[in-house]
């Protein structure tokens, strides 16, 4: 409307008295933040759970309340009002900006509590590129950074390929510098030490990502190959190193123990680990994050002419009856830079992974905004509400 409103910031303490004064005036105060967060509209976002991006907005008559759990929460309660004006942001820059132009701004009356159904919601690649202004673009599409730790390493601390050639794994008879040799009982107690090492310094993080380097390369010798199952796996056309991983992982997670009982390990299941282990049985410590590259990217899981996309879905559920939790760590990957719509895979997956009980999604996608426009806009907006339309 091309209206300025003022703005004030307003103790706790003055609330009562302030709004009397607006009102005296006629005027509609908008409450924002702590301000707006009393006991009854608190407890009534909490009724829906305590994750802290969760809002609420409170239309009445003569107030309009905007409050989350955090100052987050009342971020995305300031967009959440914003786009029911008509406000849209399809893209982070001012082609893709709609800010409706209306003589008068009406809001409707209402109660409007929401909180998000991933508590992790990351567009890997769209993120990076949502540096700087763009950013608020990012935090538009109420995203986050999706909360699944990278995984494509094992630290050992300073030893070196060059001093310590038996640590890494032996391919064709030779040692080399791809993957480290994890049955060698150096490699565990270094992993074991570094673990310790990373949660010392981050005490407030409670898991830590661990996993072979991406992506061959895997140890041929004899003590390595004896962890493996046998489990032949006809994406990677070879036998499943799972088994030996999952092994590793447990061992680290028994050595850090006396010091961090209950800190977990998070691993891509990626490649040649995506299978279940078949001899193993992982620690409830463990996270897998399922990363199928090797598996078609284009249908949904629940499209029933796409045997692999099937095959993904078997084995999410595989892996749900060993692990207590698992992430989604996909891909909306679009290399040619094609026109290319993922909107049919995003709306069946995103639905399904909520119902199955995935917390967390960190999606790798192509920020191209020319050919992935709409898909990846329709991506953010059903990480936070998987069943919107
Ligand atoms: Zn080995
Ligand atoms: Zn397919």
């Amino acid at each position: 409307s091309g209206t300025r409103l003022p703005l004030v910031k307003i103790k706790p303490a003055e609330v009562d008295a302030q709004i009397k004064k607006i009102k005296q005036k006629s005027q509609i105060p908008i409450l924002i933040g702590t301000t707006a967060l009393n006991n009854t509209l608190g407890k009534a976002i909490r009724l829906e759970g305590d994750n802290p991006a969760s809002f609420i907005v409170r239309v009445d008559e003569d107030t309009v309340r905007i409050a989350g759990l955090s100052p987050e929460g009342t971020l995305f309660g300031v967009y959440e009002l914003l786009e029911q004006l008509g406000c849209r942001w399809f893209v982070p820059t001012d082609f893709g900006t709609v800010i409706p132009k209306n003589k008068t701004v009406s809001i409707t009356i209402q109660q409007t509590v929401q909180k998000p159904s991933f508590e992790g919601r990351c567009l890997q690649g769209v993120m990076e590129q949502c540096r700087d202004d763009k950013y608020k673009w990012y935090r538009r599409m109420r995203l986050n950074g999706g909360g699944v730790p990278g995984a494509h390493h094992i630290y050992i601390g300073d030893a070196n390929f060059k001093d310590n050639p038996a640590l890494f794994a032996l391919v064709d008879g030779k040692r080399v510098d791809k993957q480290l040799c994890i049955s060698n009982s150096e490699v565990l107690s270094r992993a074991i030490e570094q673990t310790k090492q990373f949660f010392r310094q981050n005490p407030d993080v409670d898991m830590m990502g661990m996993g072979p380097n991406d992506c061959h390369g895997f140890c041929e010798c004899e003590n390595c190959r004896a962890l493996d199952g046998g489990d032949w796996d006809p994406f990677t056309n070879m036998v499943s190193v799972t088994d030996r991983y999952v092994w590793f992982f447990n061992k680290v997670l028994e050595g850090i123990s006396n010091e961090y009982p209950e800190k977990y390990l998070s691993f891509y299941a990626y490649d040649a680990y995506i299978r279940t282990p078949v001899k193993v049985k992982p620690d409830p410590r463990i996270i897998p994050a399922f990363a199928p590259l090797r598996l078609c990217s284009i249908h949904g899981m629940s499209n029933p002419v796409c045997p692999e996309r099937y095959h993904y879905r078997q084995l999410i559920a595989q892996w749900s009856k060993l692990v207590p939790r698992f992430f989604e760590r996909g891909y909306y990957l679009n290399s040619s830079g094609f026109p290319l719509s993922f909107v049919a895979k995003i709306r069946d997956e995103m639905p399904l992974l909520k119902k199955i009980g995935c917390p967390r999604i960190r999606r790798e996608t192509s920020p191209h905004w020319g050919s992935m426009t709409p898909s990846i806009y329709i991506a953010a907006k059903l990480l936070w509400d998987a069943n919107s339309d």
